[in-house]
């Protein structure tokens, strides 16, 4: 099931998505469920629109995002940094999400703001104290691409991440989600500025799995239906300047695309 969020005459709604003739269609309205999550099994068919001219917001609502440093060795030394030993946990605020199309905005305050291309999941029930053997799979709603943006040199200056990651517009995500792809196969992370490729990793690269990730975190905070957890970066941060264009690609997530500029 692949589903977005878009602007409809009535508001913004949730739509899901097929694929008709070759091309992205939105078929079918889906009803908020008391989780909080599109319903499925409500959809109600609607007059078709291509999924390209639909005005799309994120996808997600969730009520925290919980996000993994350093889960990609080569993204760890290129910082300078070694593999932790458990995953390094930080939060990001909601207020920080923006949707695919949205500008990123660079805080004054900041002199280098870098993107981090990454996976993210979103969380389908309540998630809490999983045992070691727990099959992680069942509290997966889906996936979606995401930035986490970054200001590297106040992450540099504070010993907590909370400034550096968590400024208005410093989360894109979308456009999507599917639950349609399988991270543990292995999924391409593609990140692009300008059209150039900056990024490019699997997710069979994760230092921590993410089955590791989800009890791991659900041994310390409940995760609620809706929650995201951003899954780390693969090498090749760096800057992003006023009037570029960043990209995050996943395989069977499409494209998230955020121009930037000067706040
Ligand atoms: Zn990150």
């Amino acid at each position: 099931m692949r589903y977005c969020r878009f602007l409809s005459e009535d508001g913004l709604q949730y739509g899901q998505i097929e694929t008709v003739a070759g091309t992205e269609q939105i078929t079918h309205l889906m009803p908020v469920d008391t989780a909080g999550l599109p319903d499925v099994h409500r959809a109600r068919k609607t007059e078709t629109r291509a999924l390209s001219s639909a005005t799309l917001h994120a996808p997600v609502a969730p009520s925290k995002i919980v996000c993994v440093g350093r889960n990609y060795l080569d993204h760890a030394k290129e910082l300078g940094n070694d593999a932790p030993a458990e995953p390094l946990l930080f939060l990001k605020p909601p207020s920080s999400i923006v949707g695919t199309n949205q500008a990123i905005l660079r805080p004054r305050i900041s002199e280098r703001v870098d993107f981090e291309g990454e996976l993210a999941v979103v969380i389908k029930k309540t998630c809490r104290n999983l045992s070691s053997n727990a099959d992680v799979r069942d509290f997966i709603f889906g996936y979606t691409c995401a930035n986490d943006v970054t200001a590297r040199d106040l992450q540099k200056k504070d010993s907590q991440w909370t400034r550096a990651k968590g400024f208005d517009t410093f989360c894109p995500m979308g456009p999507i989600v599917s639950n349609e792809i399988d991270p543990w196969h292995g999924v391409t992370v593609e990140t692009r500025v300008n059209g150039v490729v900056k990024q490019s990793g699997s997710t069979s690269q994760f230092i921590f799995p993410l089955d590791a990730v989800i009890r791991y975190i659900s041994n310390i905070m409940t995760l609620e239906p809706g929650d995201v957890i951003c899954t780390g970066t693969p090498a090749g941060v760096g800057p992003l300047v006023a009037g570029d264009t960043v990209e995050v690609s996943i395989q069977g997530l499409g494209t998230l695309a955020n121009p930037v500029q000067d706040h």
